[in-house]
């Protein structure tokens, strides 16, 4: 007999695998503790994630196929994938092993050892749901200087097809388009709101209580409104192109109280866990064009299609490139230590209080709420990378370390020392204020420099420019950051840092 294994992200009823029944074939799946368990998890994390892989098993039995599933709390479940595995293979009469590509670095590295120590056969397979191969990006590199994110998308466009006309050139005439100029919703302007789901989870989250874990953030067990199967993800998929895709560009970047969720897809925890692809997801959005095109103009499609076709796969590219050293990178040097309020959300900067709560609720931040608040502070505040990444991986539903790593450590923190992002991602409170409506309702002026008022943001901005000098002045962009601040009295200069000294001594009391 055949056992093939299937990882706990690996959740895509459509691979070939799945084509014909065969009993000769074993599936095998587990709910194991990982390495990383030791962070802190938001609940809605560990439920997604087991609830996903249980509906999955479901489907996989109910469509005739043989399955060995060992949950969290299962007496024979080792926690180790290679022990659990040979348990199996000596119950069984197991003469081949397979799996699926596997999307993070340690396992890939276990499961090939592991492989090689079997003495039948065993043999990797893809998972058929990325646009590229793992090492696309180092051969797309050979014979060019350097890799830009925009250089890869307009590859894969053209690679793919994608928004094409004929002779090869883009749709519109441009490869991209600026859309997120509008800074707060129109009057009268409401989302259509999100597409809930209504799960309960209840004895799933018994197990996890009964398991140790540390966990945080409101667990919603009761009602579970993300999606955890193939059938719901589509459901997603279509309420976004129907609703929400014709004004997803134009308020991608727009940070609001009143709408966590805005125009987003919410799709990026189903597509991690592979319920979806991303290439359905393309083929979805260019189709809604095509019949759409009066209702929904081109920049608001390319903006999406270069989130999932560019920066999702651009992200995997850089991990598979620079893995495992990526992990320890801290090319800023920054040593501090996270502050105890990313986990209550009990700070006097409103901007922070809002998305850290919001993410104690639901799991999930956007983008720009991600980079430019959480991840704005953390890069300023000089906070270790590591820490960083810690909180990006324990508290986001959908955080895998393929795609979380490149965007936090890289993309955020810029301690991949510009591999990920050209310039550092820092920004003072005149950028909060202006993509967001935050600071209308702060204690801080986000206006003011130097009062006792004054927004911290502005004087962390220049401490961070101006302690990080050494590494950063061969970036060209950060020319006119530096003219500005030589430009300005050294009194003025000394007066930021000593704020921002104190405000960094007082983070953590
Ligand atoms: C510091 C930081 C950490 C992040 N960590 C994660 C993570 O752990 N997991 C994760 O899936 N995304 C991560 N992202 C990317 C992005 O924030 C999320 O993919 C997005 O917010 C998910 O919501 P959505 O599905 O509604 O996205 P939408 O705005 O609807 O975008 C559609 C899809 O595009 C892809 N996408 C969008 N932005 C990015 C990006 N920067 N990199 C790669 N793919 C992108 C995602 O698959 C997303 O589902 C991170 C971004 C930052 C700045
Ligand atoms: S004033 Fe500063 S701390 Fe307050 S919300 Fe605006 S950017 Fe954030």
């Amino acid at each position: 007999m055949k056992l093939r294994l299937i990882l706990s992200d690996q959740l895509n009823t459509n691979h070939s695998w799945f084509n014909q029944q065969n009993d000769n074939v074993l599936y095998l799946m587990m709910e194991i503790r990982q390495k990383s368990d030791h962070i802190k998890q938001h609940k809605q994390k560990l439920l997604g994630i087991l609830a996903s892989m249980r509906s999955f098993a479901n489907e996989l039995i109910d469509n005739g196929h043989k399955l060995k599933y060992l949950y969290l709390n299962d007496p024979d479940n080792d926690h180790n994938i290679g022990w659990n595995i040979l348990k199996i293979m000596e119950q069984k009469n197991i003469t081949a092993f397979e799996y699926q590509e596997p999307d993070h670095y340690d396992t890939d590295v276990e499961l090939k050892q592991f492989c090689d120590s079997l003495d039948i056969p065993a043999k990797m397979v893809s998972t058929e749901h990325f646009l590229t191969e793992r090492n696309e990006i180092t051969t797309y590199l050979k014979g060019r200087k350097n890799i830009r994110i925009s250089a890869y998308y307009r590859y894969l466009r053209k690679k793919h097809n994608i928004l094409l006309y004929d002779d090869g050139e883009p749709y519109g005439g441009k490869w991209s388009y600026l859309t997120d100029n509008h800074n707060s919703l129109r009057k009268n302007e409401q989302p259509p709101g999100h597409l809930t789901f209504h799960h309960n989870l209840t004895d799933i989250e018994k197990t996890i209580d009964a398991s140790g874990y540390e966990c945080t953030g409101k667990s919603n067990a009761h009602d579970f409104n993300w999606p955890l199967n193939r059938s719901e993800a589509l459901e997603q998929l279509e309420y976004f192109t129907s609703k929400l895709l014709p004004a997803y560009g134009k308020y991608q970047n727009t940070m609001i109280t009143q709408s966590q969720y805005l125009y987003h897809s919410r799709l990026s925890f189903a597509l991690n866990q592979k319920m979806i692809t991303p290439g359905e997801v393309i083929d979805q959005v260019c189709k809604t064009y095509e019949q759409k095109n009066k209702t929904i103009s081109l920049p608001q499609i390319e903006a999406f299609i270069k989130k999932i076709l560019g920066f999702r796969e651009y992200m995997r590219g850089i991990y598979w490139q620079h893995m495992p050293e990526y992990r320890h990178k801290n090319h800023l040097f920054a040593e501090n230590k996270l502050p105890g309020f990313y986990y209550t959300g009990n700070t006097d900067m409103n901007c922070l209080k809002q998305v850290i709560n919001q993410n104690l609720e639901t799991s999930w931040l956007h983008n720009m709420q991600r980079i430019a608040v959480a991840g704005n502070f953390t890069l300023l505040a000089g906070i270790h990378p590591v820490e960083v990444d810690n909180w990006f991986s324990g508290m986001f539903i959908d955080a895998s370390e393929w795609i979380q790593l490149p965007n936090t450590h890289g993309f955020s923190q810029f301690a991949d020392g510009g591999l990920t992002a050209t310039i550092p991602f820092a920004v003072s409170a005149r950028f909060i204020k202006k993509k967001s409506n935050y600071c209308a309702s702060c204690k801080y002026n986000p206006n003011k420099k130097l009062s006792k008022d004054a927004c911290p943001f502005n004087a962390m901005y220049w401490h961070f420019y101006h302690r990080n000098r050494k590494r950063l002045t061969w970036i060209l962009r950060t020319k006119n950051i530096y003219d500005t601040w030589d430009a300005m009295e050294a009194k003025t200069r000394q007066a930021y840092l000593k704020k921002a000294d104190a405000f960094l001594a007082s983070m953590n009391q």
